[in-house]
């Protein structure tokens, strides 16, 4: 049997984010799936059975995934890289969280504050000496720095990071599926659902962005939740 066909669908998936996040913003974490029988659980079975969602977020210390979403054990498949951005090595394991783990929603997650998206800012304004080690983080950040810096001429800096940070979103989930065919195909079939948002360090809620603009460039628009 197809995988696919024993979950919910990618709208269930996304309510129960947001149900979830909505939880832990108003301090009624449930913490389900966190106890030994999970535990257990998870040893004896294949995580496909059960994950419901591919996360690609920030390394950020500030965005706990799993608690922001008041999940638990095996309910994400979680990619973390400081930045947020696609790599090969993280294209590979969201290419993995769909394909192999079977989950039906992807959620790449930006983050108010972010350090990586203000350091490549601060790079590309000049204001940041080059640093040869952060060049891999940096770099695929520099798109997005781009199209934010032309998107708000006169804007001080603190609008820019915001801009630039959901604007590193789309060019994540751009990328992603620009080196996934497979993924393409998935979404295309209405099997996965692609979403953006942004985790706000500020009040713990997550801001869910318009999905009209996964595959394009993002106007910044929200949905409300
Ligand atoms: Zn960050």
């Amino acid at each position: 049997m197809n995988l696919c066909e024993l979950k919910p669908s990618p709208d269930e998936v996304l309510d129960w984010l947001r149900q979830g996040n909505r939880r832990f913003r108003n301090g009624r974490n449930q913490a389900p799936h966190c106890d030994l029988q999970r535990v257990e659980l998870a040893c004896g079975c294949d995580q496909a059975e059960h994950a419901l969602a591919t996360v690609l977020s920030c390394s950020d210390s500030r965005v706990p995934v799993e608690i922001l979403f008041d999940t638990g054990i095996m309910d994400l498949f979680v990619v973390r890289v400081a930045g947020n951005s696609i790599g090969e090595a993280q294209a590979a394991s969201l290419e993995y969280g769909l394909v192999h783990v079977a989950t039906p929603l992807l959620v790449v997650l930006g983050h108010t504050h972010c350090g990586a998206v203000t350091s490549a800012l601060r790079h590309e304004k000049g204001l940041m000496p080059d640093d040869p080690a952060l060049r891999p983080l940096l770099n695929p950040l520099q798109p997005a720095v781009q199209r934010a810096l032309a998107n708000s001429p006169g804007a001080g800096e603190e609008e820019q990071i915001i801009r630039a940070v959901e604007e590193n979103v789309w060019q994540a989930l751009d990328d992603f599926l620009a080196w996934s065919p497979a993924a393409g195909r998935l979404v295309e079939k209405g099997q996965v659902k692609a979403v953006g948002a942004v985790y706000e360090l500020e009040s713990g809620r997550v801001r869910w962005l318009d999905q009209k603009e996964a595959g394009s460039q993002g106007d910044g628009a929200s949905q409300t939740d």
